[in-house]
């Protein structure tokens, strides 16, 4: 039996299978096909970054208190900053004050910027 899609007919098999294509999803497929796998399938039931992924404020946070989290923001960042030579083209990325008309946080709590400092400065490069 074949499976078609709109017409094509599709694979059946695969070595990876990914269900939705939100930003983990396509990253995922991206990472996996850049490690040497070759056929990567994302299945959507809607459209490319239908659910949150489309929906987000495109904000590339580092301060977090959770460790995990602020290593993980921090890997990114370099993603965001050498995207055309990581994946190719431009992903929009720029730098600018919060403090614009958009996004007034005001001055975060002393005890939460002292935790943010705390746990992200053994993360940086010496
Ligand atoms: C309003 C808003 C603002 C945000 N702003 C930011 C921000 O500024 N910065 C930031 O870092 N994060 C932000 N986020 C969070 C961020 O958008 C999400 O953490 C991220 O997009 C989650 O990605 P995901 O791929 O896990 O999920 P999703 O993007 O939700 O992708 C899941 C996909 O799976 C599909 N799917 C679900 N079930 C199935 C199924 N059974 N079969 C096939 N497909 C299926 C869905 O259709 C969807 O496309 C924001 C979120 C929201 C809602």
């Amino acid at each position: 039996m074949k499976i078609w899609s709109k017409g094509t007919p599709m694979e059946r098999t695969a070595d990876a299978i990914i269900i939705g294509a939100g930003v983990m999803g396509t990253s995922t497929a991206f990472q996996l096909i850049q490690r040497g796998v070759k056929r990567v399938v994302v299945l959507e039931k809607s459209t490319v970054a239908a659910g949150s992924s489309g929906k987000s404020s495109a904000l590339v946070r580092m301060h977090y208190t959770f460790l995990p989290e602020a290593r993980l923001a921090l890997a990114s960042l370099a993603w965001f900053q050498e995207w055309s030579e990581r994946v190719g083209g431009r992903c929009g990325f720029t730098t600018r004050p919060l403090t614009s008309s958009n996004y007034d946080l005001g001055t975060p709590p002393a005890g939460a910027a002292t935790a943010h400092v705390h746990y992200q400065r053994p993360l940086l490069p010496a």
